[in-house]
């Protein structure tokens, strides 16, 4: 049996008296995007930083390709590209130039670095670019550049770090587009973000790091199935209504008083006898609204939690 593209097995790592990761485990399968989802300060960086072999950990084991990251360190940075890191962009050259002088510094013969370069200004939608100078390029420009760059020695293992922090929605998408790309052509992707709308578009499978440990992980559908039951939502002109309303449901206020969740349960009888129960004593809502669970109340949820317990759903 072939090795997963990524494995790490109880990875710890501390600064000075801080652990920064507590006992991390997961797997990526071959062509999957998985995303490592956490706040500011996680850990996503410092894992990111060990699978690519820039700093070690201080116990535990990670492979990628079947291949030990601090054993085989040299072979791993061969299989893998990780952006904004090893690919400088530089501003004075065009598009084209800064991947041809990739390519020299890669080894890459000449042939293969017109073919590559070609096929990732096509597949990054910067032909047009190409004979121009990064300086003229937008954010959103720069960013495909680099990753483009960071493709050249066809990696089997792609790391991008918040791909899209600082983009326009149009540039998100494009970037999206982009990724779910790369994977339909089977490179592994290992994607950290602090944005979960990032990893309910693309990941396969996401882990969600908190204060260094895996909390959860699992499928964004599953994530979500956590959080479970789709909710009504009831929203009040005053909090006199608010507050009575959630006596005769028996519901905890929230908010400013002015608003109710109640589970819906996945039947229509319990909110129809709610929806009843309140008309039946004047309490007309200013809104209703039917929610389903986003991977925002699962990240909440999850990380709002003090018992900090491992949950596989995968
Ligand atoms: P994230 O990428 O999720 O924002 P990081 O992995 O960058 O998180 O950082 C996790 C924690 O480790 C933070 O509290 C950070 O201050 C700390 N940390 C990271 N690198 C170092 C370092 N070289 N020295 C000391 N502390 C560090």
């Amino acid at each position: 049996m072939r090795a997963p593209a990524i494995q790490v097995r109880g990875l710890k790592k501390s600064y000075a008296h801080k652990v920064v990761l507590d006992d991390v485990s997961f797997e990526v399968e071959r062509g999957q995007i998985f995303a490592l989802l956490g706040e500011n300060g996680a850990g996503k960086t410092t894992t990111v930083r060990i699978l690519s072999t820039l700093i070690q950990a201080d116990r535990g084991t990670a492979s990628i390709d079947g291949c030990d990251v601090t054993l085989e360190s040299d072979r791993v940075r061969q299989i893998i590209s990780l952006t904004g890191q090893y690919a400088a962009v530089d501003e004075l050259l065009t598009g084209k130039e800064n991947l041809h002088l990739m390519g020299g510094l890669l080894h890459l013969d000449r042939q293969t670095v017109r073919r590559r370069a070609t096929e990732l200004l096509t597949l990054f939608d910067l032909t047009d670019a190409a004979g121009k100078i990064v300086k003229t390029y937008s954010g959103g420009m720069r960013r495909k550049l680099d990753i483009a760059i960071s493709l050249l020695g066809s990696p089997k293992v792609i790391f991008l770090d918040e791909p899209t922090t600082g983009l326009d929605p149009r540039s998100r998408a494009s970037m999206w587009e982009m990724i779910r790309q790369l994977a339909r052509e089977g490179v592994t992707i290992f994607l950290t973000t602090q944005y979960l709308e990032e990893a309910d578009q693309l990941a396969d499978k996401i882990a969600v790091l908190a204060e260094g440990r895996i909390v959860a992980e699992g499928t964004a559908e599953q994530l979500k199935a956590v959080i479970g039951e789709e909710r009504l939502e009831l929203h009040f002109h005053n909090s006199a209504d608010g507050r009575r309303a959630a006596t005769l449901l028996h519901l905890p206020m929230e908010g400013d008083g002015l608003q109710l969740s109640l589970p819906a349960g996945g039947t229509t009888d319990s909110l129809r006898s709610a929806l009843n129960m309140l008309h039946e004593h004047d309490i007309v809502p200013a809104t209703v609204n039917y929610r389903k669970p986003t991977l925002d109340d699962v990240f909440m949820a999850l990380t709002g939690n003090t018992e900090k317990e491992v949950r596989h759903y995968a």
